[in-house]
C-alpha cells in the first residue's frame, strides 16, 4: 500500500474526498497522509508551489512528485530533488486556457470595448475583418498551447505556431519566432518561463509585431520585458496587452499595468487546476508508478519545465 503525502495544506479540503475517490477508480488502496512524521515512508509527494515542502532530501523512498501546476519553475531548480517530478496536465485546466484566450481574443477581434464602452453613444458601424483574416500566432504550442491554437482554428483564425521541436504548423528558432512576430496580430503566449524563455518577447522583438498588435499573456509574467512594453504599448505599437500573470503576483498596487489604458489585467485566472480532474491525473501517475510504467507528463529537469 503506497503511501501518499499530500504537501499542499492550503488545499487539502477542496482534494480531500476527490483525491481517495481518484485513488479508489483506479483501483490504488493507499494511504493519504498531510504531514510526513516518517519521510522515509512516503512513496509520492503531491506538490503546489505554496507547500512549505522544500526540502525533499529525507524522502527517500518516493518515487515521484506529483505538482498540481502545470508550470514548475519555483520547483525544477531544486537542488534537494532528485525524484521524478511530473507536472500537471489537465484536460479541465486545458479548457479554462481555451476559453480564456478565445474569450479575450474575440475581444479584441471584434472590438468590443468600443460598444461596451461608449460614453459618446457614437454610432460607429465599422465592421471588423473576419477571423480567417486576423492571424494568430501562438509562441509554445505544449498541451495549453496546441489546444488554445486548435479552437481558434475551428474559428477561422489563421494560427502559427512557435515551439522548441519540429510540429505541423509550428515553426522553430530565432528566424521562425522572427516570422511569427512579424504576422501576428493578435499574439498568444503560452511557452513555460525557462531560463531560454525569461524576457523572450524584448524591445528588438516586439518591434517585429505589427503595429496595433494585441497581447494575450497568460503563460508567464517573466516571458516579457514590462518596461519594453510599456513603451510599445505607450507608443501605440502595440495596441493592447491583456495579461494574466505577472513577475510579482499579486500584481503589486501602483504597477503601471493597472492603470495603462492599453493593458487588461486578470489575476491569474486564465487556467485553474480543478480539484476533481486533477485527482485523476495524479491517481493515473499512482497507478503508472506501482505498475512500474513509465509516469505522464515527466519534466525534463535539463530543458526546466
Ligand atoms: P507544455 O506542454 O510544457 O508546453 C510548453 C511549450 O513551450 C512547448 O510547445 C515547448 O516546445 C515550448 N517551449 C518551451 N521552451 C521553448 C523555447 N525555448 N523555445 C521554443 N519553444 C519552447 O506546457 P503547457 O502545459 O502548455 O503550459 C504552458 C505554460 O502555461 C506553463 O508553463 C505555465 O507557465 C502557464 N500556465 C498558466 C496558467 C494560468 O492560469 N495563467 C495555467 C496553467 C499554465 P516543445 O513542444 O518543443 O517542447
Amino acid at each position: 500500500m503506497p503511501d501518499i503525502l499530500f504537501a499542499a495544506p492550503a488545499l487539502w479540503p477542496e482534494y480531500e474526498t476527490v483525491l481517495a475517490e481518484a485513488l479508489a477508480e483506479a483501483g490504488i488502496d493507499a494511504r493519504l497522509v498531510t504531514e510526513a512524521t516518517a519521510p522515509g515512508e512516503i512513496d509520492y509527494i503531491v506538490y503546489a508551489p505554496s507547500a512549505p515542502l522544500q526540502d525533499f532530501t529525507p524522502f527517500t523512498r518516493a518515487k515521484a512528485v506529483l505538482s498540481l501546476w502545470a508550470g514548475v519553475e519555483r520547483i525544477v531548480g531544486n537542488p534537494t530533488l532528485t525524484q521524478a517530478l511530473c507536472r500537471m496536465v489537465d484536460p479541465a485546466m486545458s479548457e479554462g486556457m481555451v476559453e480564456w484566450v478565445v474569450g479575450h481574443t474575440l475581444r479584441h477581434h471584434l472590438g468590443m470595448d468600443r460598444q461596451i464602452v461608449n460614453p459618446g453613444h457614437v454610432w460607429d458601424p465599422t465592421c471588423p475583418p473576419l477571423a480567417r483574416e486576423r492571424p494568430v500566432t501562438v509562441l509554445g504550442m505544449g498541451a495549453l498551447g496546441a489546444a488554445c491554437a486548435a479552437a481558434l482554428r475551428a474559428l477561422n483564425f489563421p494560427v502559427t505556431g512557435w515551439s522548441r521541436s519540429e510540429k505541423p504548423g509550428c515553426l522553430q528558432g530565432e528566424a521562425g519566432l522572427a516570422q511569427a512576430l512579424s504576422t501576428a496580430s493578435i499574439l498568444v503566449t503560452l511557452l513555460p518561463k525557462t531560463p531560454e524563455t525569461e524576457g523572450l518577447l524584448n524591445a528588438d522583438r516586439l518591434a517585429l509585431m505589427p503595429r496595433g498588435a494585441v497581447i494575450l499573456n497568460p503563460g508567464r509574467g517573466a516571458l516579457i520585458d514590462d518596461d519594453a512594453l510599456l513603451a510599445a504599448l505607450d507608443r501605440g505599437h502595440i495596441g493592447h496587452a491583456t495579461l494574466d500573470v505577472f513577475r510579482v503576483e499579486p500584481l503589486p498596487q501602483g504597477h503601471p499595468f493597472w492603470t495603462h489604458p492599453r493593458v487588461t489585467v486578470t489575476p491569474h485566472v486564465a487556467a485553474d487546476t480543478r480539484p476533481a480532474s486533477a485527482a485523476r491525473v495524479i491517481a493515473e501517475n499512482i497507478r503508472r508508478g506501482e505498475a512500474g510504467e513509465p509516469f505522464l507528463h515527466l519534466v525534463d529537469r535539463k530543458r526546466g519545465y
